[in-house]
């Protein structure tokens, strides 16, 4: 049987007729709660999945960078001291090479930024990770090379200062302007924990999760309705709460209260206030759920889910009637919480349920979908793994 892995390395001896000098991987993830909080200087809970990106590499002595995928029959390779002059991609713009090759390639140049050199590679990746779906295939990628290049370029930076890399390339490289969840969960999961990350301070602390324990798993429900952060409604929202945060004279909605929304709704239109109000609340849910998941455990976390969900139904606006959908069949049958998560406008939805339920939830969401004419949804189990590491 093939494995992402054994895939990685396959393409890699395809591409150079030689053997990888190493394997490095890194996780999707699923965020627990906490969504669009992160650009805002606020907190989330994301937890790594065992779903990995795989990338075999090796050096080569010509000062060139090649990289392939196993989902696109093209490698793209360019000259290492080329990079300084396709990166960044001004803003608006296309990538200046295919839009994937840009994820690791951005790394590159993002860790010469960091005053990284070395050698030339070949970087050969494969995938599990579902592409798209909102469970970060990108910080994948991005973690997954910058772990590689870290090793072989003797950079030795730390695993934050890696995450920090592949957002750089993410925004600056792909033109998407995501926050650093993504990246940091893939870089620091442990098993059995989610991170409980300070978005501003960038302080992790893991939080002990006790699904298994409590009897309970959690299901994740890609609606595989595809989303891209680097075009469309992300940019608008994040707009929106840059205005929201300068109209209340602070430099991040993060510095906005619970306490502070009833000010805020006389001072702006009905729009900006309704994406105030969600990273607000969002960010006390955040708080809660670390609270609540430490002093009564998984079971209690349910309501904290249902609400951030209506949230951003209602308030940020970011979810589609395929999430709704498996959030509402979920509950409705008898999951303790669910909410979308990821950045909205498709990709999946997540359910904590009992152990004995995944089954029963599993075949009511798969029957509302074919009941609606949705597509088949992809529906499986996660539990919180370990981040990015060096494989073989
Ligand atoms: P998500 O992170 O939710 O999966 P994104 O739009 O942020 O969705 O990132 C998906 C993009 O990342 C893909 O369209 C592709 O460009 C790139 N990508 C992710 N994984 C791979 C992979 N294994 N091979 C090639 N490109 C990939
Ligand atoms: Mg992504």
């Amino acid at each position: 049987m093939t494995t992402p892995a054994s895939d990685a390395v396959a393409l890699f001896e395809q591409l150079t007729g030689s053997t990888p000098a190493g394997v490095w991987s890194a996780p999707g993830r699923v965020n627990l709660i906490g969504e669009h909080t992160d650009y805002n200087d606020g907190f989330v809970l994301p937890f790594a999945i065992p779903h990995r990106t795989y990338a075999a590499v090796g050096t080569r002595d010509d000062g060139r960078i090649r990289v392939a995928s196993t989902f696109t029959h093209d490698a793209v390779e360019v000259s290492l001291n080329e990079l300084q002059t396709l990166f960044p991609t001004p803003t608006g713009s296309e990538p200046a090479v295919e839009e994937w090759a840009a994820y690791p390639l951005g790394v590159a140049w993002a860790l010469q930024l960091a005053g990284a050199t070395g050698t030339g590679v070949d970087i050969a990746i494969a995938s599990d990770v579902p592409v798209g779906a909102g469970l970060s295939s990108s910080a994948a990628i991005e973690g997954a090379t910058a772990s590689a290049l870290n090793d072989l370029w003797n950079a030795g930076l730390d695993r934050t200062a890696l995450a920090r890399i592949g957002r750089r390339s993410e925004n600056e490289a792909v033109g998407a302007p995501t926050g650093i969840m993504d990246q940091m969960a893939s870089m620091l999961g442990e098993a059995d924990s989610a991170i409980f990350l300070d978005c501003r301070s960038l302080d992790a602390n893991l939080v002990s999760v006790g699904v298994a324990e409590a009897g309970l798993a959690i299901l994740v429900m890609d609606t595989r309705v595809k989303h891209a952060h680097s075009t469309g409604g992300y940019g608008e929202r994040r707009a929106a709460c840059e205005r929201g945060a300068a109209i209340m004279g602070v430099p991040s909605l993060r510095d906005v209260s619970v306490d502070d929304l009833a000010r805020a709704e006389g001072l702006m239109d009905d729009v900006t206030f309704r994406r105030v109000r969600h990273v607000v609340t969002e960010n006390q849910r955040v708080l809660d759920t670390v609270q609540t998941l430490r002093e009564n455990g998984a079971r209690s976390i349910g309501d904290l889910l249902v609400a951030s969900h209506a949230s951003m139904r209602d308030d940020f606006e970011i979810s589609v009637p395929e999430l709704d959908t498996a959030v509402e069949t979920a509950l409705a049958n008898g999951a303790i919480g669910a909410r979308m998560t990821g950045g909205g406008f498709g990709g999946a939805a997540i359910a904590l349920i009992e152990q004995s339920a995944v089954q029963d939830v599993t075949d009511a969401v798969t029957a509302a979908f074919a009941e609606k004419g949705f597509a088949a949804p992809n529906i499986f189990t996660v539990t919180p793994a370990d981040g990015a590491r060096r494989d073989s």
